[in-house]
């Protein structure tokens, strides 16, 4: 997968795509992930990428040349660079239609199975925006999606991209030494995980569930569903509305809701 971010502050960026699980996926070429300062593409003598906006009001708007301009180069690079690689046709076409990502608080609501979804890609081009706003043309003409990480106002849109870029690539094949570990991660399998425990078997008063100390995996499978279940009826059970539940579940989720019940009887 190829990754270019947008930005206007890429030293921003760097720490976090060059360390832990993200620096080790570009070290090992699951990932090329570069950083783009689209002030570069101001055809502005004097590099301006925002100004006034029409109409009045506070705060400026990014201008849509610089924006278009990397877009566009960075999708004619890439193609070029597949094309230099031999790449078939298809996979050329694919190239030249990357999905580009406006990260803004007005988008789509980001989420795991957004991620699942954008793992599958091969190019991916975030726009980080700074200031007041973008100026509409580029959601109109420019990107083909808007993504929003959660209803509340950054500064910039580094902190956003960098947060979708770090949850897509980690489900890269090959990018976690473990694969199961995103597989059974909160809102992979629909639920909230279940808790964990290390050593030692006791900590001060509290032990660990002797289940999991006892050896017997298809036990401890029964304990982690039924954890995972309990958790996620706690914690948002707006979430097993959209889960497929056995008839197991089904019956361990009522009993918990009497327990409830019964609780605050
Ligand atoms: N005036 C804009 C509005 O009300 O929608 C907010 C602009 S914000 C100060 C500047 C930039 O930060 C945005 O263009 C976007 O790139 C980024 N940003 C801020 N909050 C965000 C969020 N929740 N999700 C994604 N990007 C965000």
């Amino acid at each position: 997968m190829r990754i270019d971010v947008l930005t206007l502050f890429p030293e921003m960026c760097e720490g976090v795509f060059g360390s832990s699980i993200l620096g080790k996926a570009r070290e090992n070429g699951h990932v090329t992930i570069n950083t783009v300062n689209f002030r570069d593409y101001s055809d502005n003598k004097h590099q301006t990428v925002d100004d006034y906006p029409y109409g009045g009001g506070g705060g400026m708007v990014l201008k849509p040349q610089p924006i278009f301009a990397a877009v566009e180069d960075l999708v004619a690079k890439a193609a070029a660079e597949r094309l230099a690689d031999n790449e078939s046709e298809e996979s050329l076409q694919e190239a030249v239609k990357p999905r580009v990502i406006l990260m803004c608080p007005q988008g789509e609501r980001f989420s795991q199975k957004k991620a699942e979804e954008l793992a599958q890609e091969s190019h991916l081009i975030f726009v980080c925006g700074h200031y007041e706003g973008y100026d509409e043309r580029i959601r109109e003409h420019l990107v083909t999606d808007e993504l929003s990480i959660g209803d509340y106002v950054l500064t910039g849109g580094e902190l956003p991209a960098m947060t979708v870029v770090d949850s897509v690539v980690r489900l890269l094949p090959g990018v976690l030494g473990n694969e199961m570990s995103a597989v059974t991660d909160s809102f992979s399998t629909g639920l909230l995980e279940y808790p964990h425990y290390t050593r030692p078997a006791q900590f001060r008063d509290w032990k660990v569930p002797d289940v999991l100390i006892s050896g017997h995996h298809a036990n401890i499978e029964v304990w982690r569903r039924e954890q995972a279940l309990k958790r996620t009826l706690e914690r948002r059970p707006d979430l097993l509305e959209h889960v497929e539940l056995s008839k197991e579940d089904i019956k361990l989720i009522e009993r918990l809701k009497n327990e409830t019940d019964g609780t605050h009887a």
